[in-house]
């Protein structure tokens, strides 16, 4: 996706690549990037809060999150913490003020999903997860409100990594199942695989308008490109990119 953007703008010099580091060298590592030539990185899986740690300023948002995505390295080699989860859900779902939301799981995706949903304005944002005690204090810590049962709401978001593997039935292990989902309600799914997934299919054939999490995908790292580049990210050819990689 991201060299895809890259080749699109002409940026012939850049690369995105991946660097698989352990958890004890990444601090270490990530500060010896700048003066390599990186631009910047994002950050997955278990390093998020590390990145915020490890960073000389961080943004509001990743403050709040309490963990980033995205770290952009300056000219002195200055490492900047942002987390463009949040503002790429809102950038895929669009405006969400005035509108009730049921969050279902409170990890990393969760906590960037309420607080998107409680900056932009979302009149009572509800948040499920199956150890109850981290939706209480995910909600506690950003301003919604933890529940031990799904209520109904105009958005319904799926943030847990239940799907991800794509074989089981996603219903046995949330608060709902299928005949929640009707016409008139949006319903996101965080995880993403090439073939859908079984919660939005069911979404979809109630009638209900769905967001794939592919679009949260491209949403974010559109975002970090910006922050590194300074450009504009041709969002259509990154889409392309992670809808067919084939093609990239
Ligand atoms: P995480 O911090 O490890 O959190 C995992 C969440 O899933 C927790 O809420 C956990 O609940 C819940 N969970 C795990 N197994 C479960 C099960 N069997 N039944 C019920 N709940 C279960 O992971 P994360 O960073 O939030 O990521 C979650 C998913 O979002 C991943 O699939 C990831 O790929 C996806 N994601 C997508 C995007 C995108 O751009 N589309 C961005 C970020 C993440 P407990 O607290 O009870 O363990």
């Amino acid at each position: 996706m991201h060299n895809a953007a890259l080749a699109a703008l002409g940026l012939t010099g850049w690369r995105y690549q991946k660097l698989p580091i352990g958890p004890e060298r990444f601090a270490e590592t990530v500060r010896a990037l700048p003066a390599e030539g990186f631009a910047g990185v994002n950050v997955t899986i278990p390093h998020k809060e590390a990145a915020l740690a490890l960073a000389d300023t961080a943004t509001a948002t990743a403050r709040a999150i309490g963990a980033a995505n995205t770290l952009t390295f300056a000219a002195d080699g200055a490492i900047e913490a942002d987390n463009t989860d949040a503002p790429g859900f809102l950038e895929a779902v669009g405006d969400v003020s005035g509108r009730t939301a049921l969050v279902l799981g409170a990890g990393g995706a969760g906590r960037a999903v309420v607080h998107a949903l409680v900056q932009g304005g979302a009149t009572d944002v509800m948040v499920w997860n199956r150890t109850f005690e981290r939706a209480e204090r995910v909600a506690g810590e950003l301003g919604a409100r933890a529940v031990r049962a799904a209520e109904p709401a105009d958005l319904i978001v799926q943030t847990t990594s239940v799907g991800l593997k794509g074989s089981s039935d996603p219903f046995k292990a949330l608060p709902l199942n299928a005949d929640t989902f009707e016409a008139g309600i949006c319903v996101v799914d965080l995880v993403y695989r090439a073939d859908g997934t079984t919660f939005l299919a069911a979404a979809r054939s109630r009638g209900a308008d769905v967001i794939d999490g592919l679009e949260i995908l491209v949403g974010q790292g559109a975002i970090a490109l910006e922050r590194w580049t300074g450009r504009s990210a041709p969002r259509d050819v990154m889409r392309r990119a992670v809808q067919d990689p084939g093609l990239a």
